[in-house]
C-alpha cells in the first residue's frame, strides 16, 4: 500500500473514535442527567427533612465568595487535618474572610459538606459552580459540575462532553451504585484522553475497533444503561 493511502486510512481511524466519543456522550447523556437530578434532589431534601418545620427550602444568597462550608471553625482557616475536602487548599473555607454560614438555616453550608461526602475522592471542583443555584438549577447542572475534573461550559448533560458525563460518574458515589462495574468508564476516560490527545490525528485499525468496543461496554453496563432509549440507538451507531 502506498504511504499517502495508509496515512489517510489512519486518519480516517481517527476520525472514527473522535465520532465513536459523540455516539457515547448521547448514550450517556439521558441516563446520567436524570441520576444527576435525582441526587441532587436527594441531597437537598436529606438537609431540609433536618430543619424546624416551616424553614426555607432553598436559599440563592450564597457564593463563592460569602459561603462558608458547615465544617468550617469559624475562627481558624481550614487546613489538611481540620478540612472535610482532600484538597484543603481548594475549599472555601481555606480563604475564610468575608464568609458566613447560609443564612437559610445553613441550607447551602450543609450542602458543601455533603458534596465534599458525596465525591468518592473527597475533593470536589468548586472553580466550575455557583452556589446560588444549588437548590433551584432545574437540571442539577451547578451539582453535577462540582464531580467534574475540568472546567466546562455545560448547563445540562445535553451540552456536557463525554469525559465529564464520565467523571461524574466515577466521581458521585451515589451515582456510581447504579452502575455494575466503573472500571469500564475508567477505560472510556482514559481511551477519550488518547484520541483527543493524539498528536498525529492516526489511530491503526486493530485500537480503534478496541476503542470502539470499549465506548460499546460502558453502554452496555447492564445495571444502568443497558435498556436505555439512548444508549441503545447510540451502541447502534458504534457498531456501524
Ligand atoms: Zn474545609
Ligand atoms: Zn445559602
Amino acid at each position: 500500500m502506498e504511504s499517502e493511502e495508509l496515512d489517510s486510512d489512519l486518519f480516517a481511524n481517527w476520525v472514527r473514535g473522535s465520532k465513536g466519543l459523540e455516539y457515547l456522550q448521547e448514550g450517556l447523556q439521558e441516563f446520567v442527567g436524570e441520576k444527576v437530578l435525582q441526587c441532587r434532589d436527594n441531597t437537598l431534601q436529606k438537609i431540609i427533612s433536618t430543619l424546624p418545620s416551616g424553614s426555607a427550602q432553598h436559599c440563592n444568597q450564597c457564593t463563592e465568595n460569602n459561603l462558608s462550608p458547615e465544617h468550617f471553625n469559624s475562627t481558624k482557616a481550614c487546613k489538611k487535618g481540620t478540612c472535610s475536602q482532600k484538597t484543603s487548599n481548594n475549599c472555601f473555607g481555606s480563604k475564610p474572610v468575608g464568609r458566613r454560614k447560609c443564612p437559610a438555616k445553613g441550607i447551602c453550608s450543609k450542602f458543601y459538606d455533603a458534596i465534599i461526602d458525596e465525591h468518592a475522592f473527597k475533593d470536589p471542583l468548586w472553580k466550575n459552580t455557583d452556589p446560588r443555584t444549588w437548590c433551584s438549577d432545574p437540571h442539577g447542572w451547578s451539582y453535577a459540575k462540582c464531580f467534574q475534573t475540568t472546567i466546562g461550559p455545560g448547563t445540562s448533560a445535553k451540552d456536557t462532553d463525554a469525559a465529564s458525563l464520565l467523571s461524574i460518574i466515577i466521581s458521585n458515589k451515589s451515582i456510581q451504585n447504579f452502575v455494575a462495574s466503573s472500571s469500564s468508564f475508567y477505560t472510556a476516560r482514559n481511551i477519550r484522553n488518547e484520541i483527543l490527545h493524539s498528536s498525529k490525528l492516526e489511530i491503526d485499525e486493530t485500537t480503534v475497533c478496541s476503542y470502539l468496543d470499549a465506548f460499546i461496554d460502558v453502554l452496555q453496563d447492564p445495571n444502568c444503561l443497558i435498556n436505555d432509549e439512548a444508549s441503545k440507538k447510540a451502541v447502534q451507531k458504534l457498531k456501524r
